[in-house]
């Protein structure tokens, strides 16, 4: 194979490194933000459940309003009762106390309901909240693991630039220049192999003619797909 192209194909396969290992960063990041997100967002969510004990509250100081009232009422009532002057009005009255107590007693159960229902809400609160507080702390674990994991694939990356650099350096200018430039058009897919059967370019299945794939296979220069502008060589299962 042509030496340069042959550098070429070293330096693209760095290059496909490279990119994994950058892609295995943004991944690792990527995984630690959407799991911060989420914990984030389960805390808010337990933040308003919490919140809704709030408004119990507040129906329950009404409830004991509404219970004072009553209290008051009744000892009005009890005094009424005794200075009724008739049968009917002593009727009346009673009735009328009984009536506020049956109240009370509903409001009473009222209350205890809504009690009920607050230590509920505190319960599930502080429920989901440890749990929270646990899988917080398992992704701290996880994230600094992480952070080592992204140290040393940089460490990779450093490397694979540098034995880039010695392969480059092998390359001539104008072959380099081109490479770059394929390389920055396509997304860092510089090169594609030439079909020698089937005729086309792996790259873009654009038609190939003979005399391009004769030229690649001829081994003597570099040649470029006229559709995608690919740097070609021969997939070696061709050669
Ligand atoms: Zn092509």
């Amino acid at each position: 194979m042509n030496k340069q192209l042959k550098s070429l194909l070293e330096l693209q396969k760095l290059n496909d490194e490279i990119s994994e290992r950058r892609k295995d960063i943004v991944a690792l990041n990527a995984s630690i933000k959407k799991q911060r997100d989420i914990l984030d967002q389960e805390r808010t969510d337990v933040e308003a459940i919490r919140a809704e004990t709030v408004n119990i509250k507040m129906e329950q100081d009404k409830r004991e309003l509404d219970l004072n009232t009553n209290e008051t009422d009744i000892a009005k009532l009890l005094g009424q009762l005794n200075s009724a002057k008739t049968n009917e009005e002593y009727s009346a009255l009673t009735r009328r106390i009984e009536e506020e107590r049956r109240q009370d007693s509903g409001i009473e159960d009222e209350i205890i309901r809504l009690m009920e229902r607050t230590d509920e809400i505190k319960a599930k609160a502080d429920e989901l909240k440890k749990d929270i507080d646990t899988r917080e702390k398992e992704l701290d674990v996880f994230e600094k693991e992480a952070q080592d994991q992204i140290a040393q694939y940089e460490a990779k990356i450093e490397t694979l630039r540098r034995q880039c650099s010695e392969v480059e350096s092998g390359i001539d200018e104008d072959s380099l220049a081109m490479y770059k430039r394929v390389f920055a058009k396509h997304d860092g897919d510089a090169l594609a192999p030439a079909d020698s059967v089937t005729l086309s370019c792996c790259g873009c299945n654009m038609h190939l003619t003979r005399e391009t794939v004769n030229r690649v296979l001829g081994d003597d220069a570099i040649v470029f797909c006229k559709s995608c502008n690919r740097i070609l060589y021969i997939p070696e299962y061709q050669r």
